[in-house]
């Protein structure tokens, strides 16, 4: 039996992804040569990169003011990088603290310049996305998180953001091309590959080249976006492994009919999870309804002492990675573009099944 990977990150890719990624290990387009031995500044490699920038910009459809970079040092390197390219020292970045990987970007923004924090739902443990922003000191950017993969919220309307006029900034790392969304209503949007689009080690980062430059500071060659722009985004050794698997990712995400295709059937998925439930009085969701996350569900059982049952019996019915966070407990069920809606119902089966015989 082929398990049912719930893994938060890094999470399930299409089968069919690694069954190519590793043909290429051995033999790269039947140049005989592994994709792991070919220069990055090589016709072949280029090719790569073209198509995966192509991809990218096809498919969030993004107007011709953005720029689409693969980066390393993951989403947590865009933490630091993104106010370090953005704001000047004098300056206030307004950020909303909706989750731990939100208060990781707010801590960094702080070594840069003034923080400004627009709404903040940490006193609650994070258990609902405050709508209300308070805007102070003429904010240079407004930073959000568009889904909290620990917390499993989500901003289903991004009208409030929108609405403020303000150069927008996102933490896209676990819901980006799982929905509709106008990317280019964001100045600059970054997501760690591992969750939606590929393999660990690289970054997308999305950005309109007009807002660069601005901060009077001086920057390491590595960590300015304007180098790796003019270098196209090849300024050193690129982790070309890992924007392979993403090149072979969007492939597949475009044959299955784009974002719209993605958005559709990761609606089926979150309905069914969610239906199930809040049928099942044993199981509780952890935040409120109207934020429920499409990408990350997670729930606990009204009594705990049951968990470890309820991990066990998943375990051995196949499902892996059930397990929530460390700082939450109980259990998240991460259902990204790649898990079929079979594996949803098979989790969906089990907890009907706990909640019958073993409760
Ligand atoms: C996983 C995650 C990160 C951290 O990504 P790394 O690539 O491990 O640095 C940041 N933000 C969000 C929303 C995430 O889900």
């Amino acid at each position: 039996m082929h398990p049912h990977n719930f893994g938060a990150g890094p999470s399930i890719l299409p089968r069919q992804v690694f069954e190519e990624a590793s043909k290429a290990l051995i033999d790269f387009n039947g140049s005989g040569l592994s994709i792991l031995e070919i220069g990055h500044r090589t016709k072949t490699f280029q090719s790569v990169m073209d198509e995966t920038r192509a991809l990218v910009k096809e498919l969030m459809q993004l107007d011709a003011n953005h720029e689409v970079l693969f980066l390393h040092g993951g989403a947590s390197t865009q933490f630091f990088q993104v106010p370090m390219n953005l704001l000047p020292p004098a300056a206030t970045a307004a950020y909303t603290d909706t989750g731990i990987w939100a208060a990781k970007a707010i801590k960094e923004a702080g070594l840069f310049g003034k923080v400004n924090t627009a709404c903040s739902s940490k006193s609650t443990g994070y258990n609902h996305l405050p709508k209300e922003l308070e805007l102070k000191n003429d904010p240079v950017y407004l930073h959000l998180t568009t889904n909290n993969t620990i917390y499993g919220t989500q901003w289903q309307d991004l009208s409030v953001f929108y609405n403020t006029g303000l150069p927008l900034v996102a933490d896209m790392s676990s819901d980006i091309l799982s929905r509709k969304m106008d990317y280019n209503k964001y100045d600059l949007i970054y997501a760690g590959a591992q969750k939606n689009i590929g393999a660990a080690g690289v970054n997308l980062v999305v950005l309109k080249k007009g807002i660069l430059g601005k901060t009077g500071r001086e920057l390491p060659s590595m960590l300015d976006y304007r180098n790796h722009i003019e270098a196209g985004s090849m300024l050193n050794t690129p982790p070309v492994f890992s924007i392979f698997v993403c090149l072979l990712t969007l492939r597949w995400l475009k044959a299955q009919g784009g974002v719209e295709a993605m958005e559709k059937i990761n609606g089926q998925k979150a309905s069914l999870f969610y239906e199930t439930l809040d049928a099942l009085p044993v199981f509780k969701g952890t935040v409120a309804k109207e934020d429920r996350s499409k990408m990350n569900a997670v729930f606990v059982l009204e009594n705990p002492k049951a968990e470890t049952e309820f991990l066990e019996l998943c375990e051995k019915e196949g499902m892996f990675g059930v397990k929530g966070h460390r700082t939450t407990g109980g259990f998240r069920v991460s259902m990204y573009n790649a898990l079929p809606m079979e594996s949803v119902q098979a989790i969906t089966a089990v907890m009907r099944y706990f909640a019958q015989t073993k409760l």
